[in-house]
C-alpha cells in the first residue's frame, strides 16, 4: 500500500516562515509577544506560550513595557509598526514577503497620487493592514456588483492590488468591471497561489486514492473546503484534526492512501498521522 503526502500539505511559505522567527526569538529569553495569533492553530499558540510568548491585541498592546513585538504573516498597518518602535519596543516584522511587496507597492502609489483599490474583503486583517499602507484613504471591493457601482469623485489613476487569497477568476471579473469605465486603471495582481496549488494538489491525489485523510482544525474554512474537494474524489475521506481522531475503516482493498493538510497544520501533526498509517496499514 502506498502513502503519499502532498507536498502543499500544511504551512505555506510565508506562515512558515513567521512560526519559525518566533520560536527563534522564543529562545532569546525575552518578552515576547505577537501581535494577534501567529497562526489559527490552538496546539500551536499553546505551545509557544509554554514558550513564553504572549498574545496581544492593540488595546493590550498599550500594557506593554519591554520585550519584542512580533508581526505575524498578514502584515498590520503602518500605524501599528510605528507605535511599536514608538514605544520603544522591539518589532520583528514576520509579514509574509508577499504581503509586504503590496504594501510597498500600495505606499508608493498612493504617494504618487493614484486611488488605491484592493480587491478583497473589507474586513480581513491582511486587508486591513493594506489600507494602512496607503496615504489616502483606500477603497475595498470585494463583489462584481460593488466594481459595477463604484465611480470615482475626483479624476485620479487607479492602482489596483488585491488580497493574497482572493479568488482569481472573481478577481479578474471585478477588473474588466473597472477597466470599462474608462478611468486609467494599473494592475497588479497579488494574488498568491499557495492555496490554490494546495487545492490542486489535493484534488488529484485524491482522485487516484482509494482513502483520503485531510487534517486540519474543525474551524478551520481552507481545511473545510480541501475535504469538500477530496470528498467529492474520493468516497472515503477523513476529516481529522490530529491522529487521536483517526478511526481508519480501510475498504477491503487499498492501493493508495492520500494525506493532506489545511494551512494551519503543524508539520509534527502530519508527520505523526504519516508515520502512523505507513506502519498500521
Ligand atoms: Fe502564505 Fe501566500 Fe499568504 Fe504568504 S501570501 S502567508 S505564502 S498564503
Amino acid at each position: 500500500m502506498e502513502v503519499r503526502l502532498a507536498k502543499s500539505a500544511g504551512f505555506c511559505f510565508g506562515v512558515k516562515r513567521a512560526v519559525e522567527q518566533v520560536y527563534n526569538q522564543a529562545e532569546n529569553g525575552k518578552a515576547i509577544y505577537t501581535y494577534g495569533p501567529i497562526i489559527h492553530n490552538e496546539e500551536v499558540v499553546k505551545d509557544l506560550e509554554q514558550k513564553g510568548v504572549s498574545v496581544i491585541d492593540d488595546d493590550s498592546l498599550s500594557s506593554v513595557k519591554e520585550g519584542t513585538v512580533i508581526i505575524r504573516s498578514h502584515g498590520v498597518e503602518k500605524a501599528v509598526c510605528d507605535r511599536i518602535q514608538e514605544m520603544g519596543l522591539e518589532c520583528v516584522d514576520a509579514t509574509c514577503p508577499f504581503v509586504k511587496r503590496i504594501h510597498r507597492v500600495v505606499e508608493k502609489e498612493s504617494t504618487a497620487g493614484k486611488q488605491i483599490i484592493i480587491i478583497g474583503s473589507a474586513n480581513h486583517p491582511e486587508v486591513i493592514g493594506i489600507m494602512g499602507w496607503s496615504s489616502t484613504p483606500a477603497i475595498v471591493i470585494e463583489t462584481e456588483e460593488e466594481a459595477e457601482k463604484f465611480t470615482l469623485e475626483e479624476e485620479k489613476d487607479i492602482c489596483v492590488v488585491s488580497q493574497t487569497t482572493f479568488n482569481y477568476i472573481k478577481f479578474n471579473k471585478i477588473v474588466e468591471k473597472l477597466l470599462k469605465k474608462g478611468y486609467n486603471v494599473g494592475v497588479v495582481n497579488t494574488i498568491c497561489n499557495a492555496t490554490e496549488e494546495r487545492q490542486t494538489e489535493a484534488r488529484e491525489i485524491a482522485r487516484e486514492a482509494d482513502v483520503m485523510i485531510v487534517i486540519g482544525g474543525k474551524h478551520s474554512s481552507n481545511t473545510r473546503k480541501l475535504y469538500e474537494i477530496c470528498a467529492k474524489e474520493c468516497e472515503h475521506t477523513y476529516f481529522i484534526q490530529t491522529l487521536a481522531d483517526l478511526k481508519l475503516e480501510l475498504p477491503e482493498s487499498v492501493g493508495l492512501v492520500g494525506i493532506t493538510a489545511g494551512a494551519s497544520t503543524p508539520n509534527n501533526i502530519i508527520e505523526e498521522v504519516q508515520n502512523y498509517v505507513r506502519i498500521n496499514f
